[in-house]
């Protein structure tokens, strides 16, 4: 392993200043570049040595904090050492030059057959998807989709096609940068007291000849609960029936599509569903690859435009492909595909059965403390954890003081208001995932206890240091 060898010499190698020390023994702290402030603004006139340079950069980001403390997010912050290999393997492999890289090209191509198969799709086949940079690039192609359609669709009918809209509930920020970028009115359907997502009965308000779609999300941002598909393609089947118009359905699956189908198999919100036209996850959250990938499925390739398909080479042919971005590392990808492989259906629901235990235990935890409502228990949808307080005026602190207060042991647990007409309830999340053990998340509820306890006005340190004295 080169890169721990303290020393090593520089290729090309600066020579060693007059009289200075051998650079192969020094110690990293003792070296030039450790005595004074990295450069920060100008790109240095001379090479540094690469160990030296690795130590230093790897301490400024050990600031960061540690990710496995980390319980606001929802991406992967541990792999197994075969994935780093891997991903180590293809640093060099670019998704786009499918003919310099076939392989690549191909492991990408069984990806989306599996996970269209795993999301239940009809055609034999004839889907098509792809791989992304993460859900929002995969719901940008989904919009777009949906847009194009749409269009096509009210020019044959010799209908005005300029003020297109997308009806959702509570949804992820990408979807409100489709709407600006890609000039669509987004029809946000307020939030209804006690729901954690769109509801049926709020559907038809809103939906109207220019909605280009309605996007269902499987794994709300704030509050993890799955909107209920199957009821919301229902109530467009019910609006179709009774105007005419035909609607389709993108299930932003983010988090939930590699959830539901190994540890809710009858929650019914995939291609099960005529009405769902399209489907993207992030597998880079629960699909547990590293950061980078996402993926957005077709329930048939006449779904997909094709204006907006692009061929490029491969294997001497042409390829289509359907993407924002050109060049893009394939070692995601690839590392997708080893976790289908490694883990399988019962390594996936045995990870996510984990992590739902632990969500539960700490809904438990947190439901005993006394001044919390919780608003989603970890039971039925993602491994997570919501609630607010209960009696925000009474309570004597706020969940921004409680983060703030749990900080200090190095946890990150966010609060935030919810969205639209909701405003005014703040709530706290935690979200559990691979890497994340149940013993970790029982140190976090007694953290939780005390830093109540605290703000509460009990004595700062009595539950933590009994035997304390100077
Ligand atoms: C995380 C998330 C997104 C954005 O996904 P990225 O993979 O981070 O780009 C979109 N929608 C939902 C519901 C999400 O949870």
């Amino acid at each position: 392993m080169a890169l721990h060898q303290v020393g090593r010499p520089a290729p090309g190698g600066e020579p060693a200043p007059q009289g200075a020390p051998d650079t192969s023994v020094e110690d990293v702290y003792a070296t030039r570049l450790s005595r004074r402030a990295l450069p920060k603004r100008r790109v240095p006139e001379r090479e540094a040595d690469p160990v030296a340079v690795l130590a230093l950069i790897r301490d400024e980001l050990a600031m960061d904090g540690n990710s496995s403390q980390n319980l606001a997010t929802f991406c992967t912050t541990w792999a197994e050492p075969e994935v780093h290999a891997l991903m180590d393997a293809c640093l060099d492999k670019n998704m786009i030059d499918k003919d310099e890289y076939p392989q690549t090209a191909a492991i990408e191509e069984r990806c989306v057959r599996m996970l269209a198969d795993l999301w239940h799709s009809p055609s034999g086949g004839a889907a098509m998807g792809c791989s992304t940079t993460g859900s929002s690039e995969a719901a940008m192609l989904g919009g777009l989709a949906l847009k194009w359609r749409w269009r096509k669709a009210r020019e044959a009918a010799g209908r005005p096609a300029d003020r297109p809209n997308l009806v959702c509930g509570p949804v992820q920020v990408c979807w409100e940068k489709f709407a600006r970028y890609f000039d669509v009115e987004l029809r946000q359907v307020p939030l209804e007291e006690g729901a954690t997502g769109l509801r049926p009965h709020q559907l038809r308000a809103h939906v109207d000849e220019n909605t280009i779609g309605v996007v269902a999300i499987l794994g709300v941002t704030y509050t993890c609960d799955y909107e209920p598909v199957a009821e919301l393609a229902a109530e467009l089947d019910a609006v179709q029936r009774d105007t005419g118009l035909d609607v389709p359905l993108h299930v932003d699956a983010a988090s939930g599509g590699f959830v539901a189908p190994f540890v809710h198999p009858d929650v019914v919100w995939d291609f099960r569903l005529e009405r769902v036209a399209s489907i993207n996850a992030s597998g880079h959250k629960y699909g547990m690859a590293p950061l980078g990938v996402g993926w957005v499925v077709w329930r048939h390739r006449d779904l997909l435009p094709e204006e907006l398909v692009f061929d490029v080479d491969y294997l001497g042919g042409r390829m289509p492909t359907f993407a924002l971005n050109f060049s893009r590392p394939g070692g995601e990808v690839v590392a997708q595909y080893y976790n289908l492989l490694r883990l399988g259906r019962e390594g996936y629901r045995a990870v996510l059965d984990s992590c739902g235990r632990t969500a539960r235990a700490l809904a438990e935890k947190v439901a005993a403390l006394g001044p919390f409502t919780l608003l989603y228990d970890g039971q039925g949808a993602l491994p997570a954890v919501s609630w607010t307080l209960t009696d925000p005026e009474g309570a004597g602190f706020t969940l921004y003081d409680l983060t703030e207060l749990l900080r200090l042991r190095g946890w990150q647990v966010p609060a935030y208001p919810l969205p639209a007409d909701r405003q005014e309830t703040v709530v706290q999340r935690v979200l559990i995932r691979h890497g994340i053990g149940y013993d970790k998340i029982m140190l976090l509820a007694d953290d939780l206890r005390d830093a109540v306890h605290r703000l509460s006005g009990g004595d700062r340190r009595a539950s933590q240091q009994p035997g304390f004295h100077h």
